[in-house]
């Protein structure tokens, strides 16, 4: 659990801290509170008043979720004294952009995912040509999944994981270097006038370390998270504080340059992780060594928005005895590794937590050689260094997204959420009795 501080101006940062903790460990009680903050007991209580007040925790272990209004409490076994998070009454949508399709969830305060769905982006509405139309399809999937939940009341905002580098300086604007639809355009407005909700806006590696963070009931975490979609980011945690940088882009892990003589990037390096590595670039690579017919008499289709599927399809092929398509997950593997070897001399991580659709299938295949490559780190001696995949699988982007919509809408102070487009406001309700 994090540390809080007596000092009286960061009251909002201690009332995280609280929250954070009663979420983390529901049935935790103001004692327990107390001494894993290192606040006094009284100025617990005081904010645990304070939370009950706004109706955002309970006294009392819950189950099952009720809009607004009372949860059912567990009656017997802890007494009223313990606390939990209230269900229901602070929810948040998390959107995740893919080439192929929106992701969209509806999360909890207490952790639970309430409602997902994901919309499929017809090939030329895809994000990589004009962002505009799948902000349409967003707000499709954020109007399905509140329509459906019933707890439209409860919901605080949208949070959108999106590929960047991103311009936190004004209106959030993507500038992402390899998607040429996104960049210049004002994602966060787009979207708030779309669904009439707060929205703001995270880049997609960094949403999805978030999640990760956010969906873990452990407390100091070192993390890298490697996010492979059709591209490859990264987001560092260092001791559950998310590395941001000075303009809020820290961790393109996709962009550290593995191989000097390798193709050049759309960033104008040569020999990026991304343009080696991606699965774009490794479907890419492939389709050029057989060449198009062959590939596609192996079951790749070669469009832009099935380059995942057709990423899959390498590894069901590399499997069946394919060199070719063996030999080219093989260096993209490896020159993962040698990407997160980098990154974690650098930050002094343990663990390298793996994520996103490009790993579907060959997920294994990059663990064990991500696991490899770590044998050589400097602090191996020191330390082990896990390699796991993400809990949150695929949807870590929108989940991460969503839980800064609420650490935002909790905390002015939350280091991992850049502003929101409006302000979020949670009313008063009355206390449960
Ligand atoms: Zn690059």
């Amino acid at each position: 659990m994090r540390r809080g501080t007596n000092l009286p101006w960061v009251g909002d940062y201690n009332q995280a801290v609280v929250l954070d903790g009663v979420r983390r460990h529901p049935g935790t009680s103001r004692t327990e509170l107390a001494t894993a903050t290192g606040l006094t007991l009284q100025t617990v209580s005081n904010i645990v008043r304070r939370l009950l007040d706004r109706g955002l925790v309970q006294e009392g272990v819950p189950e099952g979720v009720a809009c607004g209004g009372p949860a059912r409490v567990r009656s017997g076994g802890k007494p009223r004294t313990a606390l939990s998070v209230r269900p229901g009454r602070a929810l948040a949508v998390g959107v995740q952009f893919e080439r192929e399709h929106v992701d969209a969830v509806l999360l909890d305060l207490s952790g639970q995912v309430l409602g997902t769905v994901r919309e499929h982006l017809p090939d030329e509405t895809g994000p990589a040509t004009s962002v505009r139309p799948a902000v349409g399809h967003a707000t499709d999937a954020v109007a399905r999944l509140v329509g459906a939940s019933g707890c439209a009341d409860a919901v605080l905002g949208v949070g959108v994981a999106a590929p960047g580098p991103l311009d936190f300086s004004g209106p959030v604007l993507s500038s992402a270097i390899n998607l040429p639809g996104w960049r210049g355009v004002p994602i966060a407005d787009l979207l708030a006038d779309a669904t009439g909700l707060p929205v703001l806006v995270e880049n997609d590696a960094t949403a999805a370390a978030v999640g990760d963070l956010w969906s873990s009931p452990r407390v100091g975490r070192s993390f890298l998270y490697l996010h492979v979609g059709a591209g490859i980011g990264g987001g560092v945690v260092v001791r559950d504080e998310v590395l941001r940088g000075v303009s809020g882009n820290a961790g393109e892990v996709g962009h550290v340059v593995v191989d000097p003589h390798g193709p050049p990037c759309p960033c104008g390096a040569t020999g990026c992780l991304e343009a080696v590595a991606a699965p774009v670039a490794v479907v890419r690579r492939y389709a050029e060594r057989v060449g198009t017919p062959a590939a596609r008499a192996a079951g790749l289709r070669l469009t832009e928005h099935t380059v995942l599927d057709d990423h899959d399809r390498l590894e069901l092929l590399a499997r069946g005895g394919d060199a070719v398509a063996d030999a080219e997950l093989a260096r993209a593997a490896a020159a993962i590794a040698r990407a997160v070897l980098g990154v974690v001399n650098v930050v002094d991580v343990s663990e390298v937590v793996l994520g996103g659709g490009g790993l579907r299938r060959t997920g294994e295949r990059v663990r064990e050689a991500v696991r490899r490559g770590l044998g050589v780190a400097m602090t191996r001696e020191l330390h082990p260094v896990q390699v796991r995949f993400g809990e949150a699988g695929e949807l870590a982007g929108a989940l991460g997204a969503a839980s800064a919509v609420l650490h935002e809408a909790l905390s002015s102070t939350w280091v991992g959420v850049h502003a929101p487009a409006r302000e979020i406001v949670i009313s008063p309700v009355a206390p449960v009795h």
